[in-house]
């Protein structure tokens, strides 16, 4: 059997809450909400495709990247290239969420890498509410949780069971939570569990 290809985004999803990237990646479901809409309206500039060079710096926006190493398939916002360096650089709307933008912009940099027969010790992620660039060092350990995570979204893939909800803080910004109704089903899950221990004991 063909393995499943995994989409650089969904790396993002997986490390903001797993539950969420099977929602997204494996039973199809998508809700806007105020994060999404803004940051697909910040990305129109990034998603027109129109390449730049400004102060030696080539920009190249909306570069299609896959690596046949681990599966993976997605865009990156831009790609620099200085003095025959090249690093991807991701664009969020808003700001800093754990380490979710670090692990897509270092999966986009191991795809250059595979791709282009090069080597790339940093990326950058552009962060618009503060208006920053971040520097992501690419680290042996990053790189190691990046590819972790891809094998464990195939595995979410080729099983498709569905994580149970965490129902924490981070649901209060998730786009899912009309579908995913986390407080309703983690407590079924418990309610579930506990039933299940009556029953063993
Ligand atoms: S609402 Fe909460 S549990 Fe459900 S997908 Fe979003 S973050 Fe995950």
């Amino acid at each position: 059997m063909t393995e499943p290809v995994v989409l650089i985004s969904a790396l993002e999803h997986f490390v903001y809450c797993e539950r969420q990237c099977a929602l997204i990646h494996c039973d199809g479901v998508w809700i806007d909400n105020a994060h999404t809409v803004r940051g697909a309206r910040a990305h129109r500039r990034v998603d027109s495709g129109k390449h730049r060079r400004e102060r030696g710096v080539l920009t190249l926006r909306s570069i299609p990247l896959w690596s046949e190493k681990l599966g993976l398939s997605g865009r990156a916002d831009t790609v620099e290239i200085l003095d025959g360096a090249v690093y991807p650089v991701e664009h969020k709307s808003g700001t800093r969420h754990g380490r979710a933008a670090d692990f897509q912009v270092c999966a986009q940099a191991m795809c250059l890498e595979e791709m282009l027969h090069t080597s790339i010790p940093a990326a950058f992620v552009w962060y618009g509410g503060p208006r920053r660039r971040q520097q992501v060092p690419l680290t042996a350990e990053l790189r190691a949780d990046v590819e972790a995570a891809v094998t464990a979204i195939r595995a979410q893939m080729v099983l498709g069971e569905l994580p149970a909800a965490p129902a924490d803080e981070r649901c209060e910004e998730c786009q899912l939570e009309p579908h995913c109704l986390p407080h309703v089903t983690s407590t079924a899950n418990d309610l579930a569990r506990r039933v299940a221990a009556q029953l063993t004991a």
